[in-house]
This record gives structure tokens, sequence and C-alpha cells, in this order.
């Protein structure tokens, strides 16, 4: 079996974009710069953006944090997407979700102009990705596809089966791995799904994207499939200095025994979720998508 390494493929990653800004700047350019949107101080989301400011310095790009208290008013939001949309400084920002109840979701991915949407939610960016245009594609998806080319997977005619259709990461990574640059035959699954095990192990190509703890097990996965976990439930613990560990979909050692190879969470999907964010911000800078 081998194991899957995000953190050090994600690292590898950094690097380059690293060495990219450099030439970029050579070059005349400026420095990428990301925004981050933070509503409110739900914990999880603080450690998101955190990560993602971090991530920024650590290639060379420009950060910077907005934030506003839960009780942001829509309109007040929407306001600042507008600024944001208009600051030439900027080459792309996120509003990290989720969002207070009291804020549509949907009005404020849209409200985004899809040139400096670099999380690639905007429906203008999931529809070109979906008819091959170039786009901004969502982080966790773009990820995924590029772990599997890095470690050579053959995904030619080999059958995926992706547990979870969300609009983050199931549907858009079903149109990826369809795509002639991949070509798999894909099954998206989901918990209408009936004979979900039978269904799974017909899956050269793994991906559980559900968000429910061990899910998968041994039983569900055929003898040399190669598996992705992306889920990430957030648990307490006394274990970590933070409080919380992370849990994945897959029942890791059951599933390990069976398949040839195997993301572990944490150190699979997650960093390279947040490395194809800083991609996303270096194709803008470099005007890439949107010629
Ligand atoms: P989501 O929006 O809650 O979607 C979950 C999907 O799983 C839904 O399509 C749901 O089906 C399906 N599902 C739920 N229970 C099921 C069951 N028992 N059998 C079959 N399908 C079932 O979640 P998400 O945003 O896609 O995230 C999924 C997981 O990935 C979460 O743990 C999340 O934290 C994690 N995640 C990780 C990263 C990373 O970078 N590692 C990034 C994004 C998300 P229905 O549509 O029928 O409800």
């Amino acid at each position: 079996m081998i194991l899957i390494d995000g953190k050090k493929v994600a690292a590898e990653m950094k690097q380059e974009i690293a060495e990219e800004v450099i030439k970029l700047k050579a070059s005349g350019g400026r420095t990428p710069h990301l925004a981050a949107v933070l509503v409110g101080h739900d914990g999880g989301s603080e450690t998101y953006v955190a990560y993602k400011i971090k991530d920024c310095g650590a290639v060379g790009f420009k950060s910077s944090l907005i934030r506003f208290e839960d009780n942001v008013a829509e309109v007040e939001l929407l306001a600042k997407i507008e600024e944001l949309n208009e600051d030439e400084t900027l080459d792309g920002f996120i509003v990290q979700l989720p969002l207070p109840k009291h804020i549509s979701e949907q009005k404020v991915i849209e409200a985004i102009n899809p040139r400096k949407d670099v999380d690639g939610f905007h429906p203008v960016n999931v529809g070109r990705m979906v008819i091959g245009l170039p786009a901004y594609v969502s982080a966790t998806p773009f990820g995924i596809v590029e772990l599997l080319k890095r470690y050579k997977i053959e995904t030619n005619g080999k059958n995926c089966v992706i547990v979870g259709r969300s609009n983050i990461v199931g549907r858009p990574l079903s149109i990826l791995m369809s795509q002639k640059a991949v070509n798999t035959t894909v099954t998206v699954a989901h918990s209408r799904t009936e004979n979900l095990g039978q269904v799974c192990r017909n899956a050269d190509i793994l991906i559980a994207a559900i968000g429910v703890p061990g899910y998968i097990n041994g039983n569900m996965v055929k003898e040399g499939a190669v598996v992705i976990d992306v889920g990430t439930t957030r648990v307490k613990s006394d274990q970590t200095k933070s409080g919380f560990k992370l849990i994945g979909d897959v029942l890791f050692d059951e599933v390990a025994e069976k398949c040839s190879h195997i993301t572990p969470v944490p150190g699979g999907v997650g960093p390279m979720t947040r490395v194809s964010l800083l991609l996303n911000t270096l194709l803008s800078a470099k005007g890439e998508i949107y010629k």
C-alpha cells in the first residue's frame, strides 16, 4: 500500500509557486495579493483563514484579512464585496464559509466578480469548468486531481466512485474526473444511493466526501483500489495542542489493508486544498484564466 502524502506534494507545489512569484516580480509584475473575508469567530473558520494568510506569506504573496462580527448585515457584507471587486490591488479574494444564517451564501457567492473568485464557487466559474473553458476550479477537487496526477495513478478508463455531491467537492470533482484529461467513468453516490457498498466495491478510484467519520469500511473497497479520503470531521481531543483533531470518512486501518493507495487524514487532501487556492491566486495575478 502506498500512502499518498498530500503534505509532501503540497510543499513541493508551494516551492514551485514561490519560484513563480520571484520570476513574476523579476519581470516587472506585482506581488500576487489575496484577501480573505471572515465573518464571526467560528473556531474552524478562524483556523482555515489563519492557514490561508500564513500560506500567502510562505510563497511571497501579499494578503489582507477583513473581519466582520457575526451580526453584520448582509447589505454591509455585499457592499464590502463590491469594494473588493473594484480594488485593483487585489488578484483575488475569498469569503470564508459558512456564513451566519441571516446571510445568503448564494447571494454572497454571486456578488463576487468571477475574475476574482479564486475559490471557484461563482456559477460563471463552475459553468466554465463544466464545458472545459479556463476557470478557477474549486480548491479541493483541483487538489485531488493534482494528487492523482503527481502520484502517476492510471485514470484512463477506470471506474471512479465519488460519495458526496456537494457543490464544493463531490459535484465539481465528478466533472473533472470525467474530463478528457482524466477519462474516468464516474458514478456520484449520495445519501439516497441504494446498495452503497456494492457501488463502492465497483470503484478503481473511490473518493469519500461525506463528512461521516469512518463511514467507508474495508467491505466497501475493492482489492487494489485507490482511496481518497476528503472527510475532515473536527472532534474534540485532549491529545492535540488545539484541543481538536480531524477524522476522515474512511476507516483507515481496515481499508489500508486492501487498497493500493490511500490518503491519510490529516495530511492528504487538506494540504492540497490549501495550495490550490494559492495556485488560483497566482493564475489570476498572471492573467491566465480571464485573458
Ligand atoms: P456536505 O455538503 O455535507 O455533503 C456531504 C455529501 O455526502 C452529501 O452529498 C450527502 O448526500 C452525502 N452523504 C451524507 N451522508 C451520506 C451517507 N450516509 N451515505 C452516502 N452519502 C452521504 O459536505 P462537503 O462540504 O462536501 O464535505 C464533505 C466532507 O469533506 C466534510 O467532512 C468536510 O469537512 C470535508 N472537506 C474537506 C476538505 C479538505 O480540504 N480536506 C475540503 C472540503 C470539505 P445528500 O446530498 O444526499 O445529502
